[in-house]
């Protein structure tokens, strides 16, 4: 039997659930999540909102896992359509044809603008982005690819090669070769090393993880003139800008420009099972290339009957609700709202940037980035900064969010901008000795010092229990449940 977390956890089984983690997954993460009060556990996960099992603290959903909850967590439509599957399929063979394969390939081939027809079958969005590049390479026989500085495609193989940021890929030299980093809208950068050698040019149409920066229609066009001259294959990646995320159904509908493949997952699932896929135009040399390749990329997770079977319905629920219509007057409205905080607090802000609900503010400095997801937290909102941008924090809400949940996100970010404030009345003054900025802007003592700030915290709360606490075992049950525990260990939890 899975373990079923109850709806409430006490302190102690809280303690002795991290201390498993750190065990047998991580104590790093551990580490990192508690310096910023975001450990913690999901519960009643419901459209835009889950609750914490420790605290029972209502939490925001600010960052549906980097743009996966799409359609809210828990959709009673997907989980219908999941639990319908299930009573007749199971994954199915990854060979064999099958009905839902092809229902999902039509669907999704039909909500894709212009000749895009072909789809490839995948799991994740790495997988995805590998089955885009080797259909690239493969078909036009080039090995070079343009891709954009901050960009990120996820962590493995081809995707890592073509991660915009030195930092994940250092530890792995020598990657795959033949990547050209440019900065994004920047026509000429592309022009520079554009040729008959490339491959693809591949970008996200707003960067995610770099910190959400839209392309502009400028260099949308401009980059599908260039490919169209050198016959070089235009890649999007629809992983976080999809589902209806930034106000249509693909952002590619935005700009109007159609690439020669473009790939999507992660909401693909609807938050509650893996599946993405390429879709490719139905064009020389990509049609003849896959025809003489068939198995040239396959998956035994991807395109899963059951995957095929709930990106069907997301689709549908997206389609049906026509949620991008929300999308752009709830992103309009939290754009509004946040540029208004950031005119208040032009001292530590230095831009807000948005397409649709990908929603980014960067500060002045990195290390703010980092105090704000604390503050974010313990008021409430579950938000993280980029990856590959940490001074931008992001907002990616559900879909559906509504108007009124949308005013009580923002005044929640104003009263954590007047915590972070106490803050920074002593760490901006810092900030401008060098020496001493380059100590905040290091991730490891910023870990360090909130650790140890947390540390402190939980001392006095366990000194000075407040009366509206999280609920605390007895001394009694605390010892038996220590017992307990120690006595069925890892077994228990596993057992549950
Ligand atoms: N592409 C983009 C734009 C992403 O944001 C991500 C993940 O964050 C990926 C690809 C990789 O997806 P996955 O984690 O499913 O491999």
């Amino acid at each position: 039997m899975a373990y079923k977390g109850s709806e409430r956890m006490s302190i102690e089984e809280r303690d002795y659930m991290q201390y498993l983690f750190g065990k047998h997954i991580s104590q790093g993460q551990v580490t990192y999540l508690r310096t910023a009060h975001m450990d913690v556990y999901e519960r009643n996960r419901k459209g835009a909102t889950f609750t914490d099992a420790v605290s029972g603290k209502r939490f925001y959903d600010c960052f549906s896992s980097a743009g996966s909850f799409n359609c809210g967590r828990g959709n009673e439509a997907v989980i219908d359509a999941l639990s319908d599957a299930l009573d007749t399929y199971d994954m199915g063979s990854h060979l064999l044809l099958s009905e839902n394969k092809v229902r999902f390939a039509v669907k999704l081939a039909s909500l894709c603008p212009g000749d895009l027809n072909k789809v490839v079958l995948c799991a994740t969005g790495s997988d995805a982005c590998a089955a885009a590049l080797k259909l690239a390479k493969g078909a036009t026989g080039r090995n070079d690819v343009i891709n954009m500085l901050r960009g990120y495609h996820g962590l493995q193989g081809f995707s890592l090669s073509a991660n915009g940021k030195d930092y994940y890929k250092e530890l792995f030299v020598p990657l795959m070769p033949g990547f050209h980093v440019v900065p994004i809208n920047d026509l000429e950068a592309v022009r520079r090393v554009a040729s008959r050698n490339i491959a693809a040019i591949l970008l996200e149409p707003t960067l995610g993880e770099g910190g959400i920066h839209p392309a502009t229609q400028e260099y949308m066009n401009g980059l599908r003139q260039i490919c169209d001259e050198h016959g070089i294959m235009l890649i999007f990646d629809e992983v976080q800008t999809g589902f209806g995320r930034t106000g249509a159904l693909w952002a590619m509908e935005q700009y109007g420009v159609i690439p020669d493949i473009m790939f999507t997952a992660k909401s693909a699932g609807g938050g509650v099972y893996v599946n993405g896929a390429v879709v490719y135009r139905e064009i020389e040399p990509l049609v003849s290339y896959v025809e003489a390749n068939p198995l040239f990329h396959t998956s035994h997770s991807g395109g899963t009957d059951l995957g095929c079977v709930v990106t069907g319905a997301v689709l549908d629920y997206i389609v049906e609700n026509k949620v991008w219509e929300n999308v752009a007057t709830a992103g309009r409205r939290f754009k509004e709202g946040l540029k208004q905080i950031a005119r208040e607090n032009s001292d530590i802000v230095k831009e807000v940037r948005s397409f649709g609900l990908m929603i980014g503010i960067e500060y002045k400095y990195e290390f703010i980035a980092a105090i704000m997801s604390d503050c974010l937290a313990k008021q409430g909102l579950w938000a993280v900064f980029s990856a590959n941008s940490p001074q931008v924090m992001r907002f990616q809400l559900t879909t559906a969010i509504s108007q009124e949940d949308v005013d009580g996100i923002l005044s929640g970010i104003r009263a954590a901008v007047k915590e972070m404030r106490i803050y920074l009345m002593l760490l901006l003054p810092l900030a401008k000795v060098p020496m001493i900025r380059k100590v905040l802007q290091n991730t490891k003592y910023q870990i360090k010092a909130g650790n140890w700030m947390r540390n402190l915290e939980e001392f006095g709360n366990r000194l000075f229990p407040r009366r509206a606490a999280p609920r605390r075992p007895r001394p009694l049950r605390a010892a038996f449940q220590r017992l307990r525990m120690r006595a069925g260990s890892t077994a228990s939890i596993v057992r549950k």
